[in-house]
């Protein structure tokens, strides 16, 4: 009820469910239906429209060892893919759980109404991707991500769970150690929302958009990452950003949108502007054996030739971004600094190649088509690296998704440890699937648990101020240009190339920018106002940043998406251990090593007997 002074919140409003689940993206609306399945009460937050959040935008599909189009394909092969492509510094009991279930999350999907392309005897057909030694992606087209999340929406809608579209949460809740609920505000009329509750699940997804170039959706500013770390949790990985190697370079209004791993899973190759396929002058040792060492056997492993290996082109996403960085520096680059990208090729193979690429890059095709005025079918694309996801995330408990702070859970994108230092792609939309359900099923078991916790109003008025604060500064400075400065900050000198003494000047950059954070000012009245929503999104995104940038600090080796100019080879020494960031006493970010945990003796011997 109405407590706070200010004429511009006139009253809050309470909700009051078991488990809160913040985010509706594909691990917020899992964990939704599974906490509903089990019976307790469910409130779902966004900030967006429902049916908008970020996996909307996935487009190359979701991996799960089906073995639909490749009977060779096992769960076992999947945790192996998965522990090489993260540089085996995964959470290993999280990777072979994910291995284990994504194939029954699949059906289940399926089994809700999701309409997966089919083999010609109608299964699930599975596509390549890089990493993946068989074709594992269950895709519809390369618009998975609407697809899943379509079927989630109607699937959860119904078994009765309260929506709050475009809610932002802006702080958890604690009583002691312990979460009892959330406090936010709606965007339309900046209304705060105050939610007790027994159990909360972040599934806010990623922090793209701490960067100038980025597949993001605009809601990707670290919020789970954030909110977590300020209530007492730790996060680990940090270090570890994937950069996507291709995302579309020209024109410069959408430089960063993705351009799908789908392209080179078709046969779209990579070539710079002498025309070399200059993939094939690089492939690490560890890949070797599994990658085509000719162009032939490379395109006949993309038309699922099961004697033929992988092209380069599907190699690791870290790797492939740094041997397009390498071509570009060396001024081998395409006309707008980025490489080519060749689908159209194919015509040398296939009589229809125009409407094969139509049907199975549809949106490829519409995108270029739409916003670039290219015809892929007919022309090379220009693509170079984009920020595209975190590995870094949530320090949470592999099996139940609980973080260090009892009633805190966290699932999808938000939640780390899976991936180790690199994501394999489509790894990511099974992760949402598996550890969603999780997340829901045991924050569900949490709330029959616990009591609703105690809420301190006094902490409710502190934050609802300082959250308002930025309307008393009318004249202070934009929150626009200092979110600008960050991006520009992070992409100069914590992106795909790293080094001691620039990152050291970014921490210095940061520190700065936390200051004008502190004091920039909003005008205009509190009704759906975007300066006002990037002014409190800041200090997630400097959060974030900061993580990101200590631990890279923290880490002297390159492994996986984290690339260390000045310790260009990846170190055994590093292998052995996770870096955590943590909030010390004194209020200040800390880092520390945590051990990793021994691999049990089977799933050692999965790997070497998969070597
Ligand atoms: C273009 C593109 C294509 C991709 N293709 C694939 C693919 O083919 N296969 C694959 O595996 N992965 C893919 N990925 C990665 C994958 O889509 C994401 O990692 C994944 O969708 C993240 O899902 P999520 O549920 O964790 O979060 P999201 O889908 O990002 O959802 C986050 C939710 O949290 C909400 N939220 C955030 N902050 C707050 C807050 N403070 N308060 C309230 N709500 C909040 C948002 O509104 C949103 O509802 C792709 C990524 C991109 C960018």
């Amino acid at each position: 009820m109405a407590r706070l002074e200010n004429p511009l919140v006139a009253q809050y409003t309470t909700h009051q469910y078991d488990v809160l689940v913040v985010g509706a993206g594909g691990a917020g609306l899992r964990a939704a239906i599974e906490a509903s399945a089990a019976g307790v009460s469910v409130g779902l937050v966004c900030k967006s429209l429902l049916g908008k959040a970020h996996t909307v935008m996935a487009e190359g599909g979701i991996a799960a060892a089906l073995a639909n189009v490749d009977e060779r394909d096992n769960w076992k092969v999947h945790f192996t893919d998965t522990m090489r492509g993260g540089q085996y510094v995964n959470n290993w009991r999280m990777a072979e759980l994910h291995a284990r279930e994504a194939p029954q999350r699949v059906r289940e999907l399926e089994a809700w109404g999701a309409v997966f392309d089919r083999t010609r005897d109608g299964r699930i057909l599975q596509r390549n991707f890089g990493g993946h030694r068989y074709p594992r992606l269950a895709h519809v087209g390369d618009r998975t991500g609407l697809e899943m999340i379509r079927t989630l929406q109607d699937h959860g809608v119904h078994l009765g769970m309260d929506v709050h579209m475009e809610c932002t949460i802006v702080s958890l809740l604690k009583e002691g150690e312990r979460i009892v609920g959330a406090f936010g505000y709606e965007r339309e009329h900046g209304r705060f929302k105050l939610f007790a509750a027994k159990a909360v699940i972040l599934a806010t997804g990623g922090i793209g958009r701490a960067y100038k170039i980025t597949s993001n959706s605009w809601e990707g500013t670290g919020d789970g990452h954030s909110l977590a770390y300020h209530a007492g949790a730790e996060l680990i990985d940090m270090e570890f950003v994937q950069f996507h190697p291709t995302g579309m370079v020209w024109p410069p209004s959408v430089r960063g949108i993705l351009v799908t791993e789908g392209v080179r899973g078709e046969g779209g190759v990579l070539r710079n502007k002498d025309g070399r396929r200059f993939m094939f002058d690089d492939i690490p040792e560890n890949y070797r054996s599994q990658t085509a060492d000719n162009e032939d056997e490379g395109w006949r492993y993309t038309q699922g030739d099961r004697n033929a290996r992988r092209p380069p082109e599907l190699l690791t996403r870290d790797h492939v971004s740094r041997c397009i960085m390498r071509e570009v520096k060396a001024g081998r680059g395409s006309p707008h600094g980025g490489v080519f990208l060749d689908i159209s090729w194919i015509r040398e193979k296939l009589s229809n190649s125009a409407e094969h690429i139509k049907k199975k890059l549809p949106s490829m095709y519409h995108q270029f088509k739409e916003l670039a005025a290219i015809d892929i079918t007919a022309v090379p694309m220009e693509v170079g690296p984009t920020t595209h996801y975190i590995m870094g995330g949530v320090r949470v408990d592999s099996d139940t998704q609980m973080s260090g702070v009892p009633g805190l859970f966290a699932a999808g994108e938000c939640a780390a440890g899976i991936n180790g230092a690199n994501r394999l792609g489509g790894n990511s939309l099974s992760d949402l699937l598996v550890f969603g359900k999780r997340a829901g099923e045991y924050a569900a078991k949490y709330s029959r648990d616990h009591k609703f916790g105690q809420i301190d109003n006094a902490r409710i008025d502190q934050i609802a101020a300082e959250a308002l604060a930025p309307f008393d500064r009318p004249a202070g400075e934009g929150p626009f240009q200092v979110q600008y400065d960050l991006q520009e900050l992070m992409q100069d000198l914590v992106g795909i190339v790293r080094t001691e003494a620039e990152m050291r000047k970014a921490l210095d950059g940061i520190a700065k920018l936390w200051e004008r954070a502190a004091k920039v000012g909003v005008a205009g009245n509190i009704d759906y106002n975007p300066g006002w929503h990037t002014a409190l999104d800041l200090k997630n995104l400097l959060t974030a940043s900061e993580a990101i940038t200590r631990s890279a600090l923290e880490r002297k080796e390159s492994r996986g998406g984290h690339f260390r100019d000045d310790f260009p080879r990846k170190d055994d020494a590093y292998a052995t251990f996770n870096v955590v960031t943590y909030r010390g006493s004194d209020g200040n970010m800390q880092i520390r090593r945590e051990p990793l945990k021994p691999m049990p003796a089977e799933l050692n011997t999965i790997i070497q007997e998969m070597k």
